[in-house]
């Protein structure tokens, strides 16, 4: 599949990895927009979050306990942001999955 985090994961694109397990990928990305700017994608291709259903929804939970390990091992313990962009509007630019965490300074509270 012609897929960057899907050719992330299988390892064909290098990555600064800060977590992996069965399920899920952790790593930096790229183009930091914080101090700590990591990215968390589900191992299974899941275009945004408008493909959760039912079925897949298990993986995103296990994301979501996933995030604050990451983040107490980032030491944010002063907060962090989670953020997931969904389709044009929201400047989704890579249609696979994922979660930004976003931390490291003070963030502004704009919404868009
Ligand atoms: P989106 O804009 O879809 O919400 O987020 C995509 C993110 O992926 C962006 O923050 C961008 O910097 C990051 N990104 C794009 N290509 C790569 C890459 O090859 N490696 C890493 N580590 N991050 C990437
Ligand atoms: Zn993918």
């Amino acid at each position: 599949m012609n897929c960057l985090f899907c050719k992330i994961i299988a390892g064909e694109i290098p990555s600064t990895k800060v977590y992996e397990d069965e399920l899920v990928l952790a790593f930096r990305d790229i183009a930091p927009q914080a101090p700590t700017h990591i990215l968390v994608i589900p191992k299974t291709h899941i275009p945004s979050v408008d493909g959760i259903t039912a079925e897949n929804s298990a993986v995103v939970a296990h994301i979501f306990e996933v995030i604050p390990q990451i983040a107490a091992a980032e030491k944010l313990t002063n907060g962090y942001r989670v953020v997931s962009n969904c389709g044009a509007d929201a400047g989704q630019t890579v249609q696979h999955l994922h979660f930004h965490i976003l931390g490291g300074r003070e963030l502004t509270l704009q919404m868009a």
